[in-house]
């Protein structure tokens, strides 16, 4: 059986191994290897910052931050092993692979170039994203909490100008400098204006980051999850608006938002019973082991009783549903 996964990070989807091999192979060429190699005495001790138990979920994120300065060093090389990867081990056949550009180039150089140089990262990604191996790959942008809405618009506007980007996200930690709720609202008109599908990353671990003057502009949201746990009275407003949850198990484990796989149940079940759909994903399988693919979180979910062995089957296909871009024919759950 294949599965599709439509919720995955660039920063989050290159094992250390890889990222590994990479910086023993070229620490000596280049400043970010080098460095990390500085850092890190041995692959075990790289891996450890991984496996870690990371306090919450801003912590959890710093990962990525090391993670997307490696990669800004050589993105085809990451991005194609990434993708394959995922096709190979984990079955996934159609993925939907999300990235913020302007974090893909060199932080050494001034901003203006930086800017300059996010349509050819993107070109990049895309490129190397290809493969013979059985995937169809779509792409979605992120803009970030911290830009300035100046930065965000030019992501949306990069977005919208590519055609294997099929959508736009918002990510990142909450900091000081980022869009106004308005702004962000204006953000999300352009991209809806420009014909771009959207999600955004809302109501995760935090039970008030639920922002209900976005909803009527959004097409998922990533996680949702604090939504049907605390504020349920919002999910007839998502299944009449067909806003499908992007849920992804193991990061709530690893980001301490939950204790117990098992608190899942009440999210599942609220949602079948308003008619919301949900899609299961693995957001950065990366950070989280092993238990990170795509079938260790079906498998996660089946074994505490959140949902039924032959549910996998509706949610596999819920998510081939709500893909954003269209499914080649053969590959979805009849
Ligand atoms: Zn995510």
């Amino acid at each position: 059986m294949n599965f599709p996964d439509l919720h995955r990070h660039l920063g989050g989807a290159t094992h250390p191994r890889i990222l590994w091999g990479y910086i023993t192979r070229h620490g000596i060429h280049t400043a970010e290897s080098a460095r990390l190699q500085a850092r890190f005495a041995t692959y075990e001790d790289f891996k450890h910052e991984f496996d870690r138990p990371f306090k919450d979920l801003d912590d959890y994120l710093t990962v990525h931050h090391l993670v997307e300065a490696l990669q800004a060093e050589d993105i085809p090389y990451f991005t194609h092993r990434a993708v394959r990867g995922a096709a190979v081990f984990e079955s996934v056949d159609y993925l939907e692979l999300r990235f913020n550009p302007y974090k893909r180039t060199p932080a050494s150089l001034p901003d203006a170039e930086r800017r300059a140089l996010m349509g050819e990262v993107t070109r990049q990604v895309i490129l190397a994203a290809r493969t013979e191996f059985p995937i169809q790959t779509a792409f979605i942008l992120c803009m970030d909490r911290g830009f300035t809405p100046q930065l965000n618009r030019a992501i949306v506007e990069l977005a919208a100008q590519t055609p294997e980007v099929v959508a736009i996200d918002l990510a990142g930690p909450y900091q000081p400098g980022g869009p106004t709720p308005s702004e962000w609202r204006e953000l999300y008109e352009a991209a809806k204006a420009k014909g771009l599908k959207t999600t955004a990353h809302l109501a995760e671990s935090d039970p008030e980051d639920v922002h209900p003057q976005l909803l009527p502009l959004l097409d998922r949201i990533g996680h949702g999850i604090q939504i049907a746990l605390h504020h349920a009275e919002l999910l007839p407003e998502l299944a009449e608006r067909r806003i499908c949850l992007e849920v992804c198990p193991m990061t709530y484990l690893r980001t301490n938002t939950l204790r117990d796989i098992a608190e899942l149940r009440p999210v599942f079940e609220r949602c079948q019973h308003a008619g919301v759909e949900i899609t299961v994903a693995t957001d950065n399988p990366a950070l989280h082991g092993e238990v990170g693919k795509i079938v260790n979180e079906y498998e996660r979910l089946v074994r505490a009783d959140v949902f039924h062995f032959n549910d996998i089957l509706h949610y596999a296909a819920a998510g081939y549903r709500a893909a954003f871009s269209k499914v080649e024919s053969g590959l979805t759950v009849k």
